[in-house]
Parts: C-alpha cells; structure tokens; sequence
C-alpha cells in the first residue's frame, strides 16, 4: 500500500514534469498504481487508518506525486451537496471551461507540500473533463465550485503545476474580477 513515505515533496522534479499520456489500455501495473491511489486517497481520510498509517488527509494525489510521470489521478471527496466523487482517471483532460473564476477561501493545501501557503488559488468556476475510469469505461464530467477546484489541482500536477503558482505573487489575497468564493 502507499503511504506518506511514498509521496514526494516540493524539490522533487518529478513535481515539474509535463506527464507521459497513459497508453490505453493501461498495463497491470498502471492499473495496481492507480487502484493503489485511490485506495490511499480514501484510506486518509479515515480517522482510523490515517493515524495507524501516519497519513495525512486529502481529497486527491496525482501519479507524479509517487515520482511517476504519468497522466493518472486519484480523488475521493463529497461536495456541499453530499455528491460523492471517486475515481481513478487515465488521462484527464479538461475540455471546456468557464470564464468565471473561483478559489478557495481557506486556500489549498497539497500532499507534497508540508509547510502553510497563505493566498487565494484563482481557478476555472466549472469545467468538463474528459477521461478514463478504472474500469476502462470513458467517462465525461461536468464539474463545479469545489469539485471543479479539486480537479484542476489534480489535473495541474500532470503539467508540473503547483497550487501556489497560481497565487498572486503582490497580493496573495487579491480576488480577480467577477471569482466567486468558495467556502468549504
Ligand atoms: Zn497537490
């Protein structure tokens, strides 16, 4: 199983690298690592497990988060509404996107990153995303608010984006016209 020992930290190249798109189908191996992912995912926020295996809590983790250049991602996390979002994605693609912006008004926080970012992380309101399930099955996502923030952090460790390059270097807290808050 993975754990924190296997989540690398800023500093890591890995953590800049534009990601390999994944060949479908996916090799055994590609499939365990993902599969393992989401296992992690979910397995951290579980007060039991995460204290048993030192975890700490997310909602996400991307493959070149384990030192993998790959184009996979893992995300468990329920939206304000109780909608609950769980996959193991190949290749997640956002395809389309609002103009609107929203950010998060406590900020972000990443697996790789052990230290406090303070700041407002400006990203796309709603998007759709394109990708391949687990089950090899296509899927297409309509995402909004904090589902729709959850992803691009995710989907930005695949070009070798961190949360905090989208922070305002000026003015940390500087809201860019028209962004909607999102409280979570
Ligand atoms: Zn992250």
């Amino acid at each position: 199983m993975i754990t924190m020992k296997e989540v690398v930290r800023e500093g890591n190249p890995t953590l800049r690298e534009i990601a390999k798109v994944v060949t479908l189908p996916p090799t055994e191996e590609e499939l365990d690592v993902l599969n393992k992912m989401l296992t992690f995912v979910k397995n951290s926020q579980d007060d039991e497990l995460s204290k048993k295996y030192n975890l700490r809590p997310g909602v996400g983790l991307a493959a070149p988060q384990l030192g993998i250049s790959k184009r996979m991602i893992a995300v468990h996390f329920e939206d304000s509404k109780g909608k609950i979002y769980s996959y193991g994605l190949f290749n997640p693609k956002i395809i389309s996107h609002s103009v609107q912006l929203a950010f998060l008004g406590g900020g972000e926080g990443c697996l790789s990153v052990d230290r406090q970012v303070d700041g407002y992380v400006p990203r796309y309101a709603r998007i759709t995303i394109t990708a391949v399930d687990l089950n090899g099955n296509p899927v297409k996502l309509r995402l909004k608010d904090y589902a729709a923030i959850v992803f691009q952090h995710e989907i930005d460790h695949l070009n070798g984006v961190m949360f905090y390059d989208h922070i305002n270097k000026d003015n940390p807290f500087f809201i860019p016209e028209g962004a909607k808050e999102i409280e979570f």
